[in-house]
């Protein structure tokens, strides 16, 4: 793999106006890998893509991104990298084959127009224009675009949204066959679904900055919930002091009993070795790891933004 990062955004700020959009926000992203950039609406994320890709120039920090100033070097980065954007920047009247067309004519070795637009079910609209595109079609097209320069890195803005399932599908193949071609993915997303099947690495971003970035497995964490039904108020003291002292037993409803605790086999055999010795059959047991979904609300909190 290259030993330089594809992106490297160090110390990002960017306001528009009085308002702080980007506050300081470092961020590194390998060659190769895909990458998720996750926050809650308003974060940064979409700003701090724009930035990468050179639409907007940092009001202080750096970015480079495959090595170059991507507002200085624009002109060579430009075909080495591919874009989705969240919304438009494409001429409403053209048609939607004609718009593919015209985006691989800019690139040295485009894909095949015919065979890209077929899997993303654009053949069929070929010569409908922009503006009359479904959602999902104007969303098709522009992914269509940022990928058919045959690009080393591509930055999707919400690649999925408002798509259908067989659309999501399709986009998350594509996704997954361009790393395969060792092309870098930076995608931002509010499916954490999304997020787990695709990211090698994910970025949590709020308020500007980024919070948390990991693989989804280590973010989710060992710390894990165990549940099991049994005789209701069952004398938990002993099971506690055979548990390690950061574990938590409730007794969440009469009868469902819950620990919370960094999971491994050793404590799984804890609690059933206890259920023998008290003669509870553990009903119903399971563990259930804490999801993304879990963790990202515990880094952003529960209020709307
Ligand atoms: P979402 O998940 O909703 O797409 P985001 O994380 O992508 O959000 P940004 O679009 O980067 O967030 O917006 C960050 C902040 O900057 C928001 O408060 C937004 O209102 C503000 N903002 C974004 N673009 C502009 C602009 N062109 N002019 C003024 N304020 C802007």
């Amino acid at each position: 793999m290259h030993a330089d990062p594809a992106v490297e955004v160090t110390a990002l700020v960017k306001r528009y106006g009085d308002k702080t959009a980007v506050d300081g926000l470092s961020l590194t992203i390998a060659r190769g890998t895909v990458t998720a950039v996750l926050g809650p609406n308003g974060a940064g994320k979409t700003t701090t893509i724009e930035t990468c890709e050179g639409y907007r120039r940092p009001d202080a920090g750096t970015v480079r991104v495959l090595g170059l100033d991507p507002v200085a070097r624009a002109a060579q980065l430009r075909p080495r990298i591919g874009v989705m954007l969240q919304s438009g920047g494409v001429y409403a009247g053209a048609h939607a084959l004609e718009m593919l067309r015209h985006t691989a004519r800019l690139y040295a070795h485009p894909l095949p127009v015919g065979p890209l637009a077929e899997r993303l079910g654009l053949d069929s609209c070929g010569r409908t224009p922009y503006r009359r595109l479904s959602g999902g079609q104007q969303q098709r097209l522009a992914l269509a675009m940022a990928v058919v320069g045959r690009p080393e890195l591509v930055f999707l803005d919400e690649p999925t949204a408002g798509l259908d399932p067989q659309a999501r599908r399709a986009t998350w193949e594509l996704v997954t066959e361009l790393r395969a071609a060792g092309v870098t993915v930076v995608l931002t997303t509010h499916q954490m679904d999304e997020a787990e099947q695709l990211a090698d690495e994910v970025a949590v971003v709020d308020r500007g900055r980024v919070i948390a970035q990991g693989s989804p497995d280590a973010l989710r964490g060992t710390e894990a919930r165990l549940r099991f039904d049994g005789p209701p108020a069952l004398d938990l003291a002993p099971l506690r002091k055979v548990l390690p002292d950061r574990a938590v037993v409730t007794e969440t409803a009469p009868g469902s009993y819950r620990v919370e605790a960094e999971l491994d086999a050793a404590l799984l055999a804890a609690v059933t070795g206890w259920c023998a010795e008290a003669g509870v059959m553990p009903d119903r047991l399971a563990v259930q790891r804490r999801s993304l979904e879990d963790v990202f609300l515990d880094l952003t909190g529960r209020d709307l933004r």
